[in-house]
């Protein structure tokens, strides 16, 4: 293995759920749902499949029902305008999307900014890209992690090629506020910076208001990749269908590394999608209300258990804090979790380059049947 990828080692979805499923523990780790999404949709593939469309080589940008689809369903949510021919890709989960970009625009030794705790593909795929990763911190406080605006600024050097964000947030839950996301396009401009936002969770944001891209502030269309995926917002994680939306010079440049990645994927997932993105604001409705039962559920849950719970604005994740339970360390207690309760769950530290800063958080996905979480929950109370 190179030194490229050698920190990495394998990542902590792999290794959790091979855990879960040689205890039969209650996989609360790697966030899939345990449903698949709509029976619709999942028809919709199977005709593709039936009918031949996608069987074989799709476009290299995507199919054009997707893209359309991609561009009407940002307009429609967001009244934002794309292009669907020039400013749409679709990639291999938003996994390819973040690599793709990263490939495409970082120069070796360019410094690449994250919020800490970050995905893991994110530290990787910088790494890949021979960038510099730079983390700025949330910090807890008031019952959520936050951004604190001079940390950042503070982080920003004459080497610093782009930011990669993520809100909602995984694995903290926090949502940007508007005033941040402001702050931080300003920041943008201001240092001439490009920004690669990662917009996974945009259907998972509970409170009032919603999901707001950071590409609709000024000064951003021109400078940022946004990236978005199928699998968190129609629970079909398998079928590894994302996308980015950019300029035609943006999405130009993310193409050229994606072609050499994939190529293409997903054929006949492809007009699936499609299908999907055009669902009723009502599929959208009722997925958030049936996700925020659940937070409702495993935050009260966990609290009662002895958790110090932060509970989430967006995503279907909830971070916790072990030390209420006298523990230290969060890598440890998972992997001891699943012999002392029978439950999996994944601990932020690997997320962070400033590991003590992580050490006592473990994040827990609620994207499951609610009597799996109420049988999580009631093994949970008797630690
Ligand atoms: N970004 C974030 C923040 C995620 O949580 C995930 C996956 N769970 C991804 C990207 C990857 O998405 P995909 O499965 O579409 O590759
Ligand atoms: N994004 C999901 C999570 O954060 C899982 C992704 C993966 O397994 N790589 O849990």
């Amino acid at each position: 293995l190179n030194r490229r990828l050698a920190e990495f080692g394998t990542t902590i979805f792999a290794e959790m759920s091979a855990l879960a499923v040689r205890t039969g523990a209650i996989n609360l780790g790697q966030g899939f749902p345990d449903t698949d999404g709509p029976e619709q949709v999942r028809e919709a593939a199977v005709r593709a499949l039936r009918d031949g469309r996608g069987n074989q080589y799709p476009p290299g940008p995507g199919v054009p029902e997707l893209r359309t689809a991609i561009a009407a369903h940002q307009e429609r949510r967001y009244g934002l305008a794309f292009d669907p021919d020039r400013e749409v890709l679709v990639t291999a989960g938003a996994t390819e999307a973040i690599a793709a970009s990263l490939l495409a625009l970082v120069e070796p030794g360019d410094e690449v900014i994250a919020l800490e705790p970050y995905y893991d593909s994110y530290a990787a795929s910088i790494a890949l890209a021979g960038g510099t990763r730079v983390p700025v911190t949330l910090r807890p406080g008031g019952g959520r992690f936050s951004l604190d605006l001079d940390e950042l600024r503070a982080a920003v050097t004459p080497r610093t090629r782009l930011l990669l964000l993520n809100t909602p947030h995984n694995p903290t839950g926090t949502v940007l506020t508007r005033e941040e996301l402001a702050e931080i396009a300003k920041l943008a401009v201001e240092r001439d910076l490009l920004v690669v936002t990662d917009e996974v969770y945009e259907h998972l944001v509970f409170d009032e208001g919603g999901h707001v891209p950071l590409v609709s502030f000024p000064g951003m269309r021109e400078r940022t990749v946004t990236i978005g995926s199928a699998g968190k917002t129609f629970s079909f994680t398998g079928w590894k269908v994302g996308w980015i939306t950019a300029t035609p010079e943006l999405v130009t440049a993310v193409r050229s590394a994606k072609q050499f990645l994939t190529f293409v994927s997903s054929g006949p997932f492809q007009y699936a999608v499609a299908e999907a993105l055009a669902l009723p604001d009502a599929y959208f409705t009722s997925f958030l209300d049936d996700m925020r039962a659940k937070r409702d559920l495993l935050a009260s849950g966990l609290t009662a258990a002895g958790f110090e719970v932060y509970r989430p604005a967006g995503t279907y994740f909830i971070t916790t804090d072990v030390r209420p339970l006298g523990e230290s360390d969060g890598l440890a207690f998972c992997r001891a979790l699943p012999e002392r309760a029978g439950v999996v769950a994944i601990p932020n530290a690997v997320f962070y380059d400033h590991r003590d800063q992580g050490a006592p958080f473990v994040r827990f996905a609620f994207c499951k049947q609610t009597p799996v979480l109420e049988e999580a929950v009631s093994r949970l109370k008797s630690l």
